[in-house]
């Protein structure tokens, strides 16, 4: 029989997965309610058109990694390969552009034809923020902020936020002719991605991970050498609220967003332990992006995070399972029908209880209610049912099965609720 596989760069998440998935899901709706940031959902497939002149042609993405199909009538449609040009038209097309400054999330799957590798799929998710409206130094420092709290929230170490300046319009496209001029004179020495750059995209170039063209940009023109007063003010402003935010950054002036769209703020947010596939968050400013998908000039700023590199990194940092809070150990006919409601009135009550369903010795059941890595074990046996009483231990660790007996009524479950609700800190 032929085996069906996935295609390639297509994953499925299993639910060891999915448990990291749904911690990481929920603190970020936490950290965007807390910060007023609404979630807009925008279709998987757009027209080719919009990827086109939002990301612009000159890019990766639009050059090399779309997938791209003509439907049953006659159109272009793209899976899209981020959100934010999707969410420039929506707001557009619904009017929300003219009602004064907005603060967005999305999340979703995003699809690119890479070379798959670690932290790097062809279907792959996004969380990004959007900003719209918002001109001011100080929007950028918040939206960075966010993610970085966001990041930092899930327990995440070693992570570096990299910051530069693209300038405005302006001093990039003075820059651009400097740098131009620079790398024709030295057209021989490049490799063969940046050379096919030079002319269609060259400020990529700096983003280059050619070692050897990397060694070559080092006496390169810097972008920060051609902006102009009030850009390089700006972007001291930028660093100086940052500190007072005490968010640490590094500045890196080779960093260019992939996209064209980018001008004034450009950071990353890295980590020591994805090897290659080190950004896990990225955004910028891109204040032409509206005009130019046929908004009104409204200026906007967004960062979207790689959800499966957070995973990689979440998995790495250990803090992996999803224990409940109690375990409920269950021997006997009586014993696992009572235990059944028990398990069912602490639900209600907003106890998360894992409940053994296995009928085996209590010490096998003990052996993994330990492993389950729950706060508290209830134990009831049919003697217990006989005598109407309910057995509690506290787990301490693995290994550490003695414990303390806590006794309660089996008649008064309210008083067991009010127990475990005056004994727990988060469940
Ligand atoms: P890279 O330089 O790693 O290709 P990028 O500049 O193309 O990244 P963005 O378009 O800025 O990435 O997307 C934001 C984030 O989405 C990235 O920082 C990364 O975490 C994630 N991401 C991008 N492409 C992929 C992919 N193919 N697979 C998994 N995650 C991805
Ligand atoms: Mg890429």
């Amino acid at each position: 029989m032929h085996k069906f596989q996935s295609l390639r760069g297509m994953v499925d998440l299993l639910p060891a997965q999915i448990r990291l998935w749904q911690m990481v899901e929920s603190k970020a709706r936490k950290h965007f309610r807390r910060a007023i940031i609404d979630e807009i959902r925008t279709p998987i497939l757009e027209s080719t058109e919009l990827f086109a002149r939002g990301i612009g042609e000159g890019t990766d993405v639009v050059g090399k990694e779309m997938y791209t199909f003509v439907d049953r009538g006659d159109r272009s449609c793209t899976l899209r390969p981020e959100g934010t040009a999707s969410v420039v038209r929506a707001i557009i097309e619904n009017g929300l552009i003219n009602q004064g400054p907005q603060r967005l999330w999305y999340s979703g799957p995003m699809f690119r034809y890479e070379r798959p590798q670690a932290g790097r799929q062809r279907q792959f998710h996004q969380i990004g923020v959007e900003f719209f409206g918002l001109d001011s130094v100080n929007a950028d420092a918040d939206l960075i902020s966010i993610a970085w709290d966001l990041l930092n929230d899930l327990g995440l170490k070693g992570l570096t936020l990299e910051l530069n300046t693209l300038g405005s319009l302006d001093d990039r496209n003075k820059f651009r002719a400097l740098f131009v001029k620079w790398l024709e004179d030295r057209f021989e020495l490049l490799d063969q991605d940046s050379k096919e750059r030079v002319h269609k995209n060259p400020l990529r170039i700096l983003d280059t991970k050619n070692p050897r063209t990397k060694e070559l940009l080092m006496d390169a023109p810097s972008l920060n050498n051609t902006l102009c007063n009030e850009s390089r003010q700006r972007f001291e402003s930028l660093q100086e609220i940052l500190n007072n935010l005490e968010i640490p950054f590094k500045l890196n002036f080779g960093l260019v967003r992939g996209l064209d769209y980018y001008c004034h703020t450009a950071f990353e947010i890295t980590s020591d332990d994805l090897g290659a596939q080190a950004t896990v968050c990225g955004g910028g400013r891109y204040d032409g992006l509206v005009k130019q998908l046929g908004g009104p000039d409204v200026s906007s700023i967004g960062w979207a995070i790689g959800v499966e590199r957070l995973i990689l990194l979440l998995e790495k940092s250990n803090s992996n399972s999803i224990s409940p809070y109690i375990y409920l150990v269950n021997k006997g006919n009586k014993a696992s029908l009572v235990a059944l409601s028990i398990a069912r009135k602490l639900r209600l009550a907003n106890f998360s209880i894992d409940i053994d369903f296995s009928g085996s010795a209590f010490s096998k059941q003990f052996k993994r209610a330990s492993r389950s890595g729950a706060k508290w074990a209830i134990i009831l046996g049919d003697d217990e049912v006989d005598e109407g009483r309910i057995n509690v231990k506290k787990m301490r660790s693995d290994k550490d099965l003695e414990m303390d007996d806590l006794l309660f009524s089996l008649y008064d479950l309210e008083g067991l609720i009010s127990f475990f609700e005056n004994s727990s800190i988060e469940n």
